[in-house]
């Protein structure tokens, strides 16, 4: 599939539920967002066939988000069913890292490539008021447990929201000094749940790099592990490497090779703008044989890459945790 501004949609990112064991203040409402009925949401089965039939357009690799994908039950047998699809090479998966003690020895038998942790503060107190709740040493033992198992590429993602965590920059920095992680900075987006865009609490990738220099001169990497939208430096003495993600200030738009799948069955083109298609519709509709099926998802799928912008507005807002962010 090549979108009509000559980008390769190769990249599918799944997200498995809208669920989260977390209520981060950026992403979900304080009672939570209002969920998908059970039904609404995609079984395994369907999830495969819409992979399945990606592959047959070009999608060779898949990240699994939510929600928080470790709280679907049987998510490592899902990871399992779509690594043994012919054609995927590469399968990713972004978690929040309160469950991952329990499960990173069974990612990694299931054949996970790799992990996104995302961590906005070290500080316990803090770790609890961001997540309204949660607790940062069931990640911390989860990060450990991830390198202990051998997992290689590990990213750690944090959003830096002025005022909230940015005195705590130079602290991701040196997390990442002894460990192979690595820990990419993330400019805060509009949140959907708001209806806002948080002008005050933004800090560009720009001055987030300049408070990093601060502990050490940054030597661009240009090899890294899987592609991406970060700018990937090396701090001398450091195992892990540093990341920025300028989504804001300056959107990757251009190298954009992704189209999304959200938990209640639509493919979308954008993360925050474009279009989006009903596939569960298709899937569960009585009247089509498999071959109607197939030409009616890849239908489907070229409307959705048709569907993507050549540049997202920046202003729009995304309910994360629906979309996976
Ligand atoms: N629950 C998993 C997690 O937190 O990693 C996966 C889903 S979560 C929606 C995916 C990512 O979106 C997280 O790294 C989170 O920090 C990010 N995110 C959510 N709302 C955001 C916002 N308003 N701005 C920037 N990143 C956001
Ligand atoms: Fe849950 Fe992830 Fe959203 Fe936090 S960012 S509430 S962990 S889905």
């Amino acid at each position: 599939m090549i979108d009509k501004h000559s980008r390769k949609i190769s990249y599918l990112r799944v997200s498995v539920t809208d669920l989260c064991n977390l209520r981060c203040v950026y992403c979900m409402p304080p009672g939570g967002s209002e969920l998908s009925e059970r039904d609404e949401i995609l079984s395994f089965e369907e999830i495969l066939r819409i992979i399945k039939h990606g592959v047959t357009l070009g999608v060779n690799k898949i990240r699994l988000t939510g929600g928080e994908p470790l709280v679907r039950r049987g998510i490592t047998t899902l990871i399992k069913q779509i690594t043994d699809i012919d054609g995927i090479n590469d399968i990713a998966l972004t978690t929040n890292g309160v469950n991952l003690k329990e499960y990173a020895g069974t990612l990694k038998k299931s054949g996970l490539s790799r992990l996104n942790i995302s961590l906005d503060t070290l500080r316990p107190d803090r770790f609890a008021d961001i997540t309204r709740g949660g607790n940062v040493q069931d990640v911390f033992d989860g990060v450990e447990e991830v390198l202990k198992v051998g997992f290689t590429g590990t990213k750690m993602n944090a959003v830096i929201m002025r005022g909230q965590n940015d005195d705590e920059i130079l602290d991701f920095v040196r997390y990442i000094l002894e460990r192979n992680i690595e820990l990419r900075f993330i400019e805060l987006m509009a949140s959907g749940w708001k209806n806002m865009v948080d002008a005050d609490r933004f800090m560009p990738s720009s001055e987030i790099k300049e408070r990093v220099q601060e502990i050490g001169e940054l030597v661009p990497v240009n090899e890294r592990v899987g592609g991406g939208p970060a700018t990937i430096y090396r701090m001398k003495g450091a195992l892990g490497t540093i990341g920025f993600i300028s989504a804001v200030s300056k959107p990757f738009c251009s190298t954009c090779n992704r189209l999304r799948l959200t938990s209640d069955g639509k493919l979308r083109s954008c993360l925050l703008s474009g279009g989006e298609v009903d596939v569960r519709g298709l899937l569960r509709s009585s009247h089509l044989d498999e071959e109607e099926l197939a030409n009616e998802l890849t239908k489907a799928f070229k409307k959705v890459t048709t569907m993507k912008p050549i540049v997202h507005s920046g202003k729009n807002k995304a309910v994360m945790n629906q979309i996976g962010g």
